[in-house]
């Protein structure tokens, strides 16, 4: 098919996109769609063609696995770690998959486990009851707790929590009591990702202006989370995620450095020796092109020298890490987004807020030319890790 062909040696992420889901919330812009579970064993037959083609064509063993959705865990366990069985993956890699409370059981989780899932990430969201119904999730607050402990008892050696920040009728209070407790949770999680929530364009969220959110309590509401997560001994490593040493989610990193990762099932996105690729994105014609034994791509890019630059410099400085210290100018307009040492240039708090202005002014050489033209920046916009 002459599709990936990835570099024996390289860090490799494997993606795996489960696009079913037992209902659509509100703010939901993900290639994913209700009502469509029955084609879970075609699709994770397909999925597994996908992976064969990869393997056939020299792919490597993975260092990390990812499944997101959509809902993995819609997914029977069983067809799950089919799936899973057929990653070739290094010696200590990371497994993640992605579940919804309402979903985890023990007998599910002890299905992951066997299948060598080292991680969950659980779709939390809030624990008000009234912010879970204005964001359209069908899920309870007491939910979490059961979930919790169910991935305590299994064992799993890392597990995170999503939140979402920024719903209408959400006040500061219910926002500090999530925070509160999710870290009150037994076991408490070693890793929060906090996202600011997004009205996309399509979404029944986008629709009702009244509730689109607003860009100054975001800006509240990041620096609570920011406050009370630093103090539980979680410090921010990206925008959007904070853990304890040690327990950051490896697969999202090799994202942030520019790896080499492959997509495998519809909409997945993969980047192979310079290549970026994206699938077909609906469950129907992905399946249809597998079937025919066509390519499951619909697109590609390849960026030059300088837009690879660029672009991991504008992933970097979204990380704790930071960029080189040249790599942003050392003037006015920056001073207090941009903590500086003699090598390394760092986001401030309030950096972190206008992450998107401050990444402006990061100078690789397209960008220069770029803004030479007379490109605007744009606004300022609240932390987003999607
Ligand atoms: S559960 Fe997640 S992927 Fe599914 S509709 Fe809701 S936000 Fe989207």
């Amino acid at each position: 098919m002459g599709e990936p062909s990835a570099g024996a040696g390289h860090a490799l992420g494997v993606y795996l996109h489960v696009p079913f889901c037992a209902r659509r919330c509100d703010y939901c812009a993900f290639a994913t769609w209700a009502g469509l579970n029955h084609l879970s064993e075609a699709y994770i037959d397909a999925c597994l063609t996908q992976l064969h083609r990869a393997y056939d064509e020299g792919l490597g063993p993975a260092a990390t696995i990812f499944v997101g959705g959509g809902t993995p865990s819609q997914l029977p366990g069983s067809e799950l770690a089919r799936l899973l069985g057929a990653v070739h993956r290094q010696e200590g890699a990371e497994v993640t998959v992605e579940c919804n409370p309402e979903d985890v059981t023990v007998g599910l989780l002890r299905t992951y486990a066997a299948a060598g899932v080292t991680r969950i990430s659980l779709g939390v969201q809030s624990l008000a009851p009234h912010v879970l119904a204005s964001l359209g999730r069908r899920h309870s607050p007491e939910t979490v707790p059961r979930a919790v402990a169910a991935i305590g008892e299994v064992g799993f050696s890392s597990f995170s929590v999503d939140l979402i920040y920024g719903a209408r009728g959400e006040t500061d209070d219910d926002w500090v009591a999530t925070l509160a407790g999710v870290l009150g949770l037994d076991p408490p999680p070693p890793h929060v990702s906090a996202y600011a929530l997004q009205a996309e364009p399509g979404t029944t969220l986008w629709r009702d202006p009244d509730r689109h959110p607003d860009n100054d309590v975001q800006a509240r509401r990041y620096e609570i989370a920011d406050g009370v997560l630093d103090a539980a001994g979680l410090p921010w490593y990206e925008i959007s995620n904070w853990s304890r040493p040690g327990h950051e989610c490896r697969h999202n990193q090799n994202y942030w450095h520019e790896g080499e990762y492959l997509g495998v099932g519809c909409a997945a996105h993969s980047h192979l020796d310079g290549r970026r690729f994206w699938n077909i994105r609906t469950p129907e014609r992905y399946l249809a092109a597998i079937a025919a034994n066509h390519s499951a791509v619909a697109g590609e890019e390849r960026l030059d020298s300088d837009q690879r630059l660029l672009e991991s410099l504008e992933l970097a400085v979204r990380t704790r890490e930071g960029v080189d210290a040249t790599a942003l100018p050392d003037d006015e307009m920056l001073a207090g987004l941009v903590a500086r040492d003699t090598s390394r240039a760092v986001l401030t708090l309030r950096g972190r807020l206008l992450a998107n202005e401050v990444a402006c002014r990061l100078q690789a050489p397209a960008r220069i030319a770029r803004d030479d033209a007379g490109r605007d920046c744009p606004d300022a916009v609240l932390p987003d890790g999607r």
